[in-house]
């Protein structure tokens, strides 16, 4: 059985018989200043005679703040409960939107070195009602003047490894009368899981958001060890397939920056080589600490000659100073523990 949050419109007018009725249900849950934490017994639009059926079958994803941290730019983390599995969501203000990062699975099956959510190891797949269930609580605390308008798959867990249930989800998010996101308003994160991202790119019309950390095969096994299995050029293939396909797609490039790993004049130069021609965004992430990686922080010096090299020579790319380093909301500290959970927004 699925949830509200979970059902798509199609879904929804087929249980209700109806697609003004589906359409009136969706515009109450988007009504709702507060997440609700079960179903109403009265749907203003929704007779009686299919609701009661409706409400007895189906139930309201509520996911429990455990905690709720909040840094000095109002970046907010929340620690969910869901269904017994703990996740964190975070909610990241900016002028005129917030951006919500949402967890696809709690914990993860991937083993990226410098990413603190691998130390849980692989707990279970989060179902898309849970997804979208966290978008609906981080939304409902959203300032008024920046509403929740962007969702980015970055917290914790790899999207193509639960991608069923994550195209589900930004169906959902991207449905109209609510939550009505724009496609390019959500975008999906992958450490670079290939068969997923083809599929993805062929199946949904979202942002891809595609975790790249190394310019040699050499350097990003090391730091992202899948990469044996999908090496750094045929991610670019699938790429520049799907740029072929789809010229209109938004794709982001994340960079995290580690020093003297991947941060010289020759990997900015072969940054630049390997996106020619593509319509992507690089973002450049300093990297945010996390104990026993053995990896460090560039130089603040070093993140903007980087940045200056790379845009020098024709490439889009912006620096993605962290957000919330204090509360460990920012990319690769999402772990749940006291210090911190996934890896963080990007492309926001
Ligand atoms: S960076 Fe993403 S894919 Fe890699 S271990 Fe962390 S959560 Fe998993």
């Amino acid at each position: 059985m699925r949830n509200l949050p979970g059902l798509t419109l199609d879904e929804l007018t087929r249980e209700l018989s109806s697609r003004q009725r589906a359409l009136e249900l969706l515009k109450w849950l988007g009504a709702q200043r507060s997440l609700p934490t079960a179903l109403p017994e009265v749907v203003p639009g929704v007779s009686h005679r299919v609701w009661g059926p409706f409400r007895e079958k189906h139930g309201l994803t509520t996911p429990t703040v455990v905690e709720r941290s909040v840094s000095e730019d109002g970046t907010t983390k929340y620690a969910l409960d869901l269904s017994g599995s703990q996740v964190e969501t975070v909610r990241i203000p900016a002028k005129g939107r917030s951006t919500i990062c949402i967890s696809s699975q709690a914990g993860c099956t991937r083993k990226c070195v410098f990413c603190a959510t691998k130390e849980l190891g692989f707990i279970r797949q989060l179902k898309a009602e849970e997804m979208v269930a966290q978008y609906l609580l981080a939304r409902s605390e959203a300032p008024a003047d920046a509403p929740a308008r962007n969702v980015v798959f970055m917290g914790m867990g790899e999207p193509m490894d639960n991608l069923d249930e994550v195209l589900r989800a930004v169906e959902v998010l991207t449905q109209g009368p609510f939550p009505q996101l724009k496609y390019q308003s959500v975008t999906v994160s992958t450490s670079g899981v290939l068969p997923g991202m083809v599929r993805f790119l062929k199946e949904s019309k979202a942002s891809l958001a595609l975790s790249l950390n190394a310019t040699t095969d050499e350097v990003r096994t090391r730091v992202m060890p899948q990469n044996k299995t999908w090496p750094i050029a045929a991610l670019m293939e699938a790429l520049r397939e799907a740029a072929e396909r789809d010229p209109d797609r938004d794709t982001f490039v994340e960079y995290v920056l580690f020093k003297d790993v991947n941060d010289t004049d020759a990997d900015a130069d072969r940054l630049v080589a390997l996106l020619r021609g593509l319509p992507a965004r690089v973002n450049l992430i300093p990297y945010n600490p996390y104990p026993g990686t053995g990896l460090e922080t560039p130089t603040h010096e070093r993140v903007l000659a980087f940045h200056q090299r790379v845009v020098a020579q024709g490439q889009l790319c912006l620096v993605r100073w962290p957000r919330g380093r204090e509360i460990a909301a920012a990319c690769g500290q999402l772990v749940l523990a006291q210090d911190g959970a996934g890896f963080v927004p990007a492309a926001v």
